[in-house]
């Protein structure tokens, strides 16, 4: 990383001379840009491919086009109606939203099962598009972009090893690019105002930002990392926008509840088992039907591309991805064959019955000299590559745990995990008043009460109305 940031540095000076003072048509301030509507654009298009790949769209269409056309309705009626507008519902249960320049626009499934009306989702939209609208990430852009770029052009790793890295970083700079606080309470002010635009009540939608807190509150930092890593609390934001709202006279509007629950009924709910789950010290690919176990204390995390682990010191990587070609043989020619690989010796072996062939390697990754071992097993068709890696000092205190991962590695066989299937919104209507004990018993959840309690929204010792719907989650593997 180091060298990247010295990388930076140097565009960064470039870009300062080009830049130019501009007024910004949503804030009104005059600011210096340090790159142009285009360059916004374009940097929002690239990295809007790398936020699809890392966390996928929901598989929804019905759904995505419900954000989308909501999505659309309010940046028709910004300051900036004319950017390339991109609104994605991405199948992420972390509890987020977030933006990148240049008009894209990220709802998480997290989210929208934790948010309770249209008016809710209008406003946080709105907030994620005010941040668009102002130019946050554009004029702040500078570093984070130009660490980006850099990771791109001047990582002198094995480009196997930098998609490593990418990962480590999770490749998305600007995702998760904090904003500060005074962005932070000016784009509250400007989906404020959108969401007021549509005649949406911004009362009823400013719960949104209440039931954050909350959230934020119950989990200490463990359950939305997502929000918190991008949005910053800047404090007493629903009390200051409910003031807003008084001073600006905006009480009042549609809430559209009925309509937004109807919509998640039957949506995802927490993290999707079948594309893959951890579970002590094991990793469960039930659509795939494999299994292995992680290095030994190795913290795991499952992403659209890769599985990876981590070692607790942060020294050591293990990683699985599909393999290239659909050979054990033509995946491995592909990895050893890298000129920047320095193959130190391959073997072809079986592994649980299946196919395989192992070798060790040394590379060169960004300063540090690395050595790891790939293994490439084959099975049903696939080849599944399995690379643990290390600095060439920490060899010997990793080899074993890299082997004894790779040698677990086979085909997945118990029921239980095979059968298993995601959580899900329910959305039932209570025939009469329920405590939320009562609404437990009487319609089970397979999460906590504490989450059921917040994904209604409900105050502590408020009860569930009669004839008013409600959320609760079905399914899941219960174990
Ligand atoms: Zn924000």
């Amino acid at each position: 990383m180091r060298h990247c940031r010295t990388r930076g540095t140097a565009i960064l000076a470039v870009l300062v001379v080009l830049g130019a003072c501009a007024t910004n048509p949503a804030t009104g301030r005059r600011e210096l840009m340090l790159v142009s509507e285009g360059q916004e654009i374009a940097l929002g298009q690239q990295e809007d491919q790398k936020a699809v790949a890392s966390f996928g769209v929901y598989e929804d269409p019905a759904l995505q086009d419900y954000v989308a056309s909501l999505g659309h309705s309010i940046a028709e009626r910004t300051e900036r109606p004319k950017l390339p507008w991109t609104f994605r519902l991405v199948d992420d249960s972390a509890v987020n939203a977030f933006a990148l320049p240049g008009g894209f626009v990220y709802m998480t499934r997290g989210i929208l099962a934790y948010l309770d009306s249209e008016a809710e989702l209008a406003m946080v939209m709105g907030h994620e598009v005010g941040h668009v609208t102002a130019r946050h990430s554009a004029s702040q852009m500078s570093s984070q972009q130009l660490m980006s770029l850099g990771m791109g052009i001047g990582m002198v790793a094995v480009p196997e090893l930098r998609r490593y890295g990418d990962l480590a970083q999770l490749g998305l700079g600007l995702l998760f690019l904090k904003f500060g606080r005074d962005d932070e309470n000016e784009a509250d002010s400007l989906g404020l105002r959108y969401s007021a635009r549509l005649g949406y009540d911004a009362e009823e939608g400013a719960q949104a930002f209440r039931m954050l807190d909350q959230l934020s509150e119950q989990s200490g930092s463990g359950r939305v990392p997502g929000w918190l890593s991008t949005h910053p609390d800047p404090g007493d934001r629903y009390e200051r926008l409910l003031a807003a709202i008084r001073q600006q006279g905006l009480e009042g509007g549609h809430v559209r509840r009925e309509a937004y629950l109807k919509r998640l009924d039957g949506m995802v709910f927490g993290e999707n088992p079948r594309e893959g789950f951890f579970e002590k010290g094991a990793f469960y690919h039930p659509d795939l039907s494999f299994r292995f176990e992680l290095p030994r204390g190795f913290e795991g995390q499952n992403t659209k591309q890769a599985v990876w682990a981590v070692s607790p010191n942060g020294d050591a990587v293990f990683q699985l991805t599909l393999g290239e070609g659909d050979s054990a043989e033509q995946a491995a020619r592909g990895f050893f064959g890298d000129p920047e690989i320095r193959t130190l010796d391959t073997d072809r072996t079986s592994v649980n019955g299946l196919p395989a062939i192992v070798g060790t390697f040394d590379a060169q990754s960004g300063q540090t000299l690395v050595r790891g071992v790939a293994a490439f097993i084959q099975l049903e068709g696939r080849a599944y590559r399995l690379v643990g890696y290390t600095g060439r000092a920490d060899w010997n205190r990793y080899s074993r745990s890299f082997g004894n991962a790779m040698n677990s590695f086979g085909p997945l066989r118990e029921r239980w995990a095979l059968d298993v299937q995601p959580r899900r919104v329910d959305v039932v209507v209570p025939r009469r008043d329920l405590t939320l004990a009562e609404f437990m018993e009487r319609h089970p959840s397979t999460v906590p009460e504490s989450t059921v309690a917040i994904i209604n929204q409900l105050a502590k010792g408020e009860t569930l109305k009669a004839g008013r719907q409600a959320k609760r989650i079905t399914g899941g593997h219960g174990r």
